[in-house]
């Protein structure tokens, strides 16, 4: 499998590198994010966020699975953390096939629900506050977008 890799050295650097990925995004996008707690997923969500042009703030939402933004794209934020049985069926592609783009922390807690097609974004506490971020594309699409990425 194809994987692009690449490094960030503080939280701000994470935040900005999200934003201008965000601006590749187009409708349907799913993004999945991994890594343990503390790796960096909302931190790479509030950046995307920031690049989609969302005024209200972005954070993890603990009570709630999904969130929704406006922006130039409307945004879903899904924290499948407290998903507790991975079949249960919580509208999920209703989102994923809506006009926005979706991002899932946790995705493979669900990954029986996911889109066959997606883009997943693995996040390694390397150190204090250096993260190694792995790129895993899955489907056209999402090797395009790397490609744009990290050309
Ligand atoms: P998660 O959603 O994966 O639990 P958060 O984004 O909520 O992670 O938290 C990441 C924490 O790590 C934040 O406190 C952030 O300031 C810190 N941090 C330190 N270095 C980095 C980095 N390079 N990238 C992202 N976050 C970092
Ligand atoms: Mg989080």
């Amino acid at each position: 499998m194809v994987q692009y890799e690449m490094n960030t050295q503080d939280p701000n650097e994470t935040f900005q590198y999200a934003a201008r990925l965000a601006g590749l995004l187009q409708p349907r996008d799913v993004i999945c994010l991994e890594g343990d707690l503390g790796a960096g997923k909302t931190t790479f969500t509030k950046g995307l966020a920031k690049g989609l042009e969302i005024k209200k703030t972005v954070n993890s939402p603990t009570f709630t699975i999904i969130k929704e933004y406006k922006g130039r794209l409307p945004l879903y934020h899904m924290d499948v953390y407290r998903v507790s049985d991975a079949f249960e069926d919580l509208g999920f592609d209703e989102y994923f096939e809506g006009d926005g783009v979706t991002v899932v922390e946790w995705a493979h807690l669900i990954e029986e629900q996911l889109p066959e097609e997606r883009l997943t974004i693995y996040l390694y506490h390397e150190s204090l506050e250096n993260r190694k971020i792995v790129f895993v594309p899955q489907g056209n699409r999402y090797e395009q977008l790397c490609k744009e990425i990290f050309s």
